[in-house]
């Protein structure tokens, strides 16, 4: 059985899944998206990452075509045809078909996809034994020129990052701001225990608000460990006791070596594996 792509109310087959080569989602990276997890049959943080897609497209004047309990159903419909009960959805609102020029007025139809998948997380390994970044050059988007909080289809600041990280043997990598502070990893919010305290840097170091992040910190909250949303810099991160990474895709992964060097001991953390069982309760719904 092919699966099933839901685009703009119709569900087709992958092979059959395709938009205009004049959809400015195509043509300028024009759109918007969202990256979700089912597991079970329930869709994790729903009402969140809605509530995100629709904010990041109100941000860059898109008006997502239908209401977000539409949507709710779509995605219901799209897993339901794919028989997935423990998968990787992914949303797009793209700017729809327009002319050569920029102008977003003349485009007209906005296309709604919904892509649902068997989801490839890190190899298992990553996850016992942790991770190791390199800090790219390429510093994330100043806020004042695109927003790191639009998750948009403009993707680019976060892929010559990848690429640096990849060329240096890294699956993710650590990207700055503009002030030199810690922003967040390629495609994951970071997130270090520092003196007992577990720290993330603030929504305003310009950085993806990520829903796993609000989680985690949530969770964190209710163990009783000491929270903290503070501008960092990677001096934080070199004599960190832990490091993880977060992330709808990535869940909770930790991180033990940063530009060659090790992060507390070199191996994942007690509290890290104490947020990371935390979190799997809580996406199993107990
Ligand atoms: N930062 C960036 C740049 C991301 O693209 C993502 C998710 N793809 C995240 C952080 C993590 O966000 P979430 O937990 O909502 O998946």
């Amino acid at each position: 059985m092919s699966l099933k792509v839901y685009i703009s109310g119709r569900l087709v087959d992958k092979e059959d899944a395709k938009i205009s080569v004049f959809d400015h989602g195509l043509l300028y990276g024009d759109g918007v998206f969202e990256g979700l997890r089912s597991y079970n049959g329930r869709v994790f943080e729903l009402d969140e990452h809605l509530d995100r897609l629709w904010e990041s497209a109100r941000a860059i004047h898109l008006q997502i075509p239908g209401t977000k309990a539409e949507m709710a159903a779509a995605v219901e419909e799209t897993l339901q045809a794919n028989q997935l009960r423990d998968a990787y959805i992914r949303l797009v609102i793209t700017r729809g078909r327009g002319t050569l020029g920029l102008d977003p007025n003349r485009c007209s139809d906005p296309q709604v996809i919904i892509i649902t998948d068997k989801i490839a997380l890190y190899p298992p390994e990553n996850y016992e034994q942790g991770l190791e970044l390199v800090t790219a050059a390429t510093i994330r988007n100043h806020p004042a020129a695109l927003s790191p909080r639009i998750k948009s289809l403009n993707y680019l600041n976060n892929i010559m990052a990848k690429i640096e990280g990849l060329r240096a043997g890294c699956v993710e990598a650590l990207m700055l701001n503009h002030k030199g502070e810690v922003a967040e990893c390629t495609g994951d919010n970071i997130f270090v225990v520092r003196r007992g305290t577990l720290m993330t840097p603030p929504i305003d170091a310009g950085i993806l608000e990520g829903i796993t992040r609000n989680v985690v910190l949530r969770l964190a909250r209710e163990a009783q460990i000491p929270v903290a949303e503070v501008p960092f810099t990677r001096h934080d991160i070199f004599v960190a006791e832990e490091c993880f990474l977060t992330g709808s895709a990535a869940e909770v992964i930790p991180v033990v070596k940063l530009d060659g060097r090790p992060i507390g001991e070199g191996v994942p953390g007690p509290i890290t594996g104490r947020l990371i069982q935390a979190f799997r309760r809580c996406v199993q719904g107990d």
